[in-house]
């Protein structure tokens, strides 16, 4: 029994059972207990692993596409480099690599790294330094330049609340207490006006998730785009509607139980890339499987120049790791990429109006 399940208990003892999203706002980012802000998640040893985490090509290819969007809307002079939840900082340090010899970029940039967990903050600054990043905790204390922003897996830990169709109306799932142990049941059946466009194509007992928060952001994001120029990246697991339940739990590369052990394990959801899109009041590109977004910045290109300087167990690995960003059956088609970018302009290359 680990004490951030003996909190949760003694709130919920208190004031009875809370939203599946402020059961994961403090499994992920309790201040003493959470998952991010205790410890580097990533990698071999860690719970899961990230796309920059599996191949330098994918922050490479990531980090031309904005380039191009920055030259194409006329290389402002002065402009915010934005990363939310930059991890390791291995897909930055990457953009970065791969875009130095674009005249005037890194000059017009100023980096700003927006990251919950201390502990990954630390190693973004050990491998980010010669860039003097700065952070920022809130997306709206960004000052007000053009914004070129980069998520990769970020929206999918951001908190979700989940709702089941009964009727006109839903009924939230919310974590309880039976006895002594942390369990989900279901609310009072209620209005919920935020689904109504939902009760167009669910039937009783359909599950729907909904993140408000991650919907704030997206307009805020989109927001300064519009009026301000810049572009956003935003890759993640998930489709363009949500469908049915996707919360989960991962611990040591393998799913687990949500509820077994608050602030031990990864918890995510499948991102709604519809509402991100209904968010924004910027223009929004197609949504793209991951793997055709990369195919079409050359990553097939790209893989055959680094596998020229590699053989033996390297080469094994390179080949698999670009068969992982890219194949259906694995990252390819799962994952998806939609850009935000401003009225009169153009997505960033590899995305479609
Ligand atoms: N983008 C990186 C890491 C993905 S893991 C990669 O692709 O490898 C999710 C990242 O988002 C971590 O850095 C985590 O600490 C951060 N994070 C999660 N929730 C956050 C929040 N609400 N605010 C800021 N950072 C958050």
């Amino acid at each position: 029994m680990n004490s951030l399940c003996e909190i949760l208990k003694t709130q919920i003892r208190s004031d009875g059972p809370i939203t599946l999203a402020s059961y994961m706002t403090q499994c992920l980012l309790h201040p003493q207990h959470g998952y991010y802000t205790t410890r580097d998640p990533l990698g071999a040893a860690g719970d899961f692993i990230t796309a920059p985490e599996i191949s330098q090509m994918f922050g490479e290819l990531l980090g031309l596409s904005l380039a191009q969007s920055w030259l194409d809307q006329g290389a402002p002079p002065e402009f915010l480099l934005v990363e939310l939840g930059p991890g390791r900082g291995t897909l930055m340090a990457d953009m970065l690599r791969a875009t130095k010899s674009v005249p005037g970029l890194h000059d017009a940039a100023q980096l700003h790294l927006i990251e919950a967990s201390p502990a990954l903050k630390d190693i973004q600054a050990k491998k980010l330094g010669v860039y003097q990043p700065s952070w920022t905790d809130r997306f709206e204390d960004l000052p007000e330049l053009p914004l070129f922003l980069v998520a990769n897996e970020f929206f999918d830990a951001l908190p979700i609340r989940q709702a089941d169709r009964a009727g006109p109306m839903w009924q939230e799932r919310i974590v309880g207490l039976q006895g002594d142990t942390l369990r989900l049941g279901l609310s009072k059946a209620k209005p919920l006006p935020h689904l109504d466009h939902r009760l167009e194509d669910t039937k009783d007992g359909d599950v729907v998730e909904f993140s408000p928060v991650a919907e704030h952001l997206a307009a805020d994001i989109g927001t300064h785009i519009a009026r301000s120029g810049g572009a956003a990246l935003i890759i993640d697991y998930g489709d363009w509607r949500s469908q049915g339940d996707t919360f989960q739990a991962l611990k040591g590369h393998a799913a687990t139980d949500p509820l077994a052990e608050p602030g031990m394990a990864d918890l995510t959801a499948h991102v709604d890339f519809e509402a991100l899109a209904r968010a924004t009041p910027s223009l929004y590109s197609r949504l793209t499987p991951q793997g055709v977004f990369l195919e079409r910045l050359g990553i097939t290109d790209r893989a055959q120049v680094l596998a020229s300087n590699l053989g033996g167990d390297a080469l094994q690995l390179h080949i698999a790791a670009h068969r992982r960003l890219t194949h259906p059956l694995e990252m390819g088609t799962l994952f998806k990429v939609i850009a935000f970018y401003p009225k009169g302009a153009t997505p960033p290359p590899g995305l479609d109006p």
